[in-house]
């Protein structure tokens, strides 16, 4: 060993490799490894390796049925797993599973143990939705290099714990990547190590080769353009400057690093690079719950790309103040600071959440509720909104003090977001009031929605001290569905909830009173609508019961036709007739099945059957339902067709012939 600094020892890397504490494959691993390279190799023989250790069943068996992958049906089998997951991904699982168990470590290293398996974790995730976006059928593949990348970390924590330490409390506070300050400090890097571990476990070429380029530049990277791994390459590299985006303090160097590597790899322009740092955002979330560690610490993206920019910001500043001379680079800089400093403003204020509760922010509240009242308005999709407003909150307050205040607001908060689902959207609309913007409800579902959450919060023990503090709050909810002309429906949405909020305080509080902004006739053929929607008729005739087809539902892209096509398609209507609809529509500005109905071209129950036919196309359902093996395409086809034939009769031809192509 040779020194180098009085802190710093140089590594002879034969203390790693012959270190006791070298992690190592479990049998299984190996066993799995071994027959992946074999294309020969069946399901069962792979199910059978499985099965030979019991606790790595038991995982991988429960990750299957993890929000990660998003089937729809609990998978009980290992013999069924296999099959769904592919051969590669049970690999995948098993080797992390147990770097993941390597983790573990309660000592005084827990911390860098934690923040090795975080970032990894990151990797994984990212990587794995790149994969998403390259070749068919290589996410697998992706994933486990994201995994597999930061391995040699690992390995020199578990081995080298002494030198390594203060490496890494060096590296916090550094702007540059890590396995520079390693190679300077130890003379080797984790980049080497993870390679040569990887090379020992006779891990495939295309993995070994991604993790070897993960640190390149630009230009080592495109310089492989013709290599067969290269996809793999470029994809481990820029997972792994957005994994030290997410986890480390240099954001802003990170960023520099991902703007360069997703422009010049995946084309991405800087609104694709937002969008794919919120999607990376939230797998990443699901990623951590497939490995049971909680990711939630990163912060929501656009909070890490201001402080990204801030970072650049002041990196510009400094180079400022290590080049004063030039007076063109003091223009330069200024320019540059002025742009970043408004781009940055830009952000903070898109900045989405409260900081209090951590809830949505009114802002972010105000642009969702847009959003959907515009999709309403393309798609006839009906939009929910619940105001919650606590109770005599001033009282409470001035008896407990403002402190004990905002720990009942969060409090109150966090059971308010328990029951959502990932569409809905709650946020604190000031004060004491928050807000639920609930993505396609019934009637109904919307008025239990906030009667569950109202009784909760009544019954929530909330104490000061020994005391137990009775809180509850006053619900308004109100429902609608846009017109094709959207405007001024979110005010007067807003209005009606706080108005239905109003007469819940009025009338006593801790209750929901709920207003409805559509006319009965609207109503009577938005719940025909409902009724008659395939997967409800699947329902009815005890085929499915609501949550598998409800399941099956959020997977599927509709076809997306106007409700006149479909008129014409389904023998309903003529051209002509539609034409008459349309141009009535220019005047009066209602629907086209309102609008045809008071022109008598078609009944409520036929305007009821072609929404429900816009709103579900059967064929896409019964895809949707094979791909998840619960239901055969015979079985399909005999139900598209029973659907159809219960549909009303059409005015005119007799010659409609329903389209049992599924897709
Ligand atoms: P009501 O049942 O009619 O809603 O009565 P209320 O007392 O809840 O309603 P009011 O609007 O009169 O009072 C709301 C109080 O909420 C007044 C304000 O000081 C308090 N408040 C608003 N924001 C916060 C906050 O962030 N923290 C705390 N602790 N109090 C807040
Ligand atoms: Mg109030
Ligand atoms: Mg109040």
């Amino acid at each position: 060993m040779k020194p180098l600094t009085n802190d710093f020892i140089m590594i002879d890397p034969k203390k790693i490799w012959s270190s006791t504490q070298l992690p190592t494959l479990p049998v299984v691993a190996v066993k799995l490894l071994d027959l992946i390279k074999d294309p020969e190799t069946e399901i069962r023989e792979i199910v059978a390796v499985i099965k030979t250790d019991p606790a790595i069943a038991a995982k991988i068996l429960k990750a299957t049925n993890s929000s990660f992958f998003g089937f729809k049906s609990e998978v009980t089998s290992i013999e069924r797993a296999v099959p769904m997951l592919g051969t590669t991904m049970i690999t995948s699982l098993a080797m992390s599973f147990a770097l993941s168990d390597a983790s573990m470590s309660q000592g005084p290293l827990a911390v860098h143990y934690q923040e090795y398996w975080k970032q990894s974790v990151v990797h994984g995730a990212v990587a794995e939705l790149l994969g998403k976006q390259s070749r068919k059928g290589l996410e697998a593949e992706f994933f486990l290099v994201g995994l597999l990348m930061d391995l040699g970390r690992l390995a020199m924590l578990k081995t080298i714990p002494k030198e390594y330490l203060p490496v890494l409390d060096l590296a916090r506070n550094d702007l540059r990547p890590l396995h520079e300050i390693e190679q300077e400090h130890l003379g080797v890097s984790h980049v080497d190590i993870g390679v040569q571990l990887m090379k020992n476990w006779q891990m495939p070429d295309a993995l070994v080769a991604a993790v070897t380029s993960h640190h390149w530049t630009l230009e080592n990277i495109q310089a492989q353009q013709n290599d067969s791994h290269f996809e793999l390459v470029g994809g481990s590299a820029l997972a792994a400057a957005i994994g030290d985006y997410f986890c480390t303090n240099r954001k802003g160097t990170a960023l520099c690093q991902i703007r360069e590597h997703s422009n010049a790899l995946y084309g991405m322009t800087e609104d694709a690079l937002q969008d794919f740092l919120e999607q990376a955002s939230s797998r990443i979330n699901t990623t951590g719950e497939l490995f049971s560690v909680d990711m939630s610490e990163f912060g929501d993206p656009t909070e890490l790309m201001a402080q990204a920019n801030e970072q650049l910001s002041m990196l510009a500043m400094r180079e400022h103040v290590a080049g004063t001379q030039a007076v063109a680079k003091n223009e330069a800089f200024e320019r540059e600071k002025q742009e970043l400093t408004s781009r940055n403003e830009e952000l903070q204020k898109q900045v989405m959440h409260d900081p209090l509760t951590k809830v949505y922010n009114r802002n972010y509240f105000d642009q969702a509720i847009a959003r959907e009242i515009n999709l309403s308005g393309r798609t006839s999709m009906p939009v929910g909104l619940i105001f919650i407003d606590v109770d005599r909150f001033k009282k409470l307050n001035d008896t407990y003090g403002h402190q004990f205040g905002d720990e009942v607001l969060q409090r109150v908060a966090k059971l308010l977001g328990d029951d959502l689902r990932t569409t809905d959207i709650l946020a604190r609309f000031g004060g004491e009031e928050f807000v639920i913007l609930v993505s396609q409800p019934t009637e109904k579902g919307l008025e239990k929605l906030a009667e569950r959450i109202r009784a909760k919060i009544e019954a929530e023990k909330i104490l000061y001290g020994e005391e137990v503090v009775p809180v509850t709050a006053s619900f308004g909810v109100a429902f609608t569905i846009s017109n094709r002309d959207p405007s001024g429906l979110c005010e007067r949405l807003i209005a009606a909830a706080d108005e239905a909020m109003y007469e819940a305080k009025q009338t006593g509080r801790n209750r929901v009173c709920l207003r409805c902004l559509l006319d009965e006739q609207e109503r009577r053929l938005y719940r025909g609508i409902n009724q008659s929607r395939f997967s409800r008729w699947l329902v009815s005739r005890g085929v499915f019961d609501i949550p598998t087809v409800s399941k099956a539902l959020l997977g599927c892209k509709m076809e997306s036709i106007h409700i006149g096509q479909l008129a014409i398609r389904e023998g309903y209507l003529t051209p002509p007739d539609v034409e008459q609809v349309l141009s009535d529509q220019e005047v009066h500005g209602d629907r086209f099945g309102i609008t045809s109905i008071r022109l008598e071209l078609l009944t409520e129950e036929q305007v009821v059957y072609l929404l429900a036919l816009q709103q579900e196309t059967p064929q896409v359902v019964a895809s949707a339902l094979i791909k998840q093996n619960l239901l055969d395409q015979p079985t399909a086809q005999q139900l598209i067709q029973d659907y159809l034939s219960e549909a009303p009769h059409s005015n005119r031809s007799s010659d409609r012939t329903p389209e049992l192509q599924l897709q």
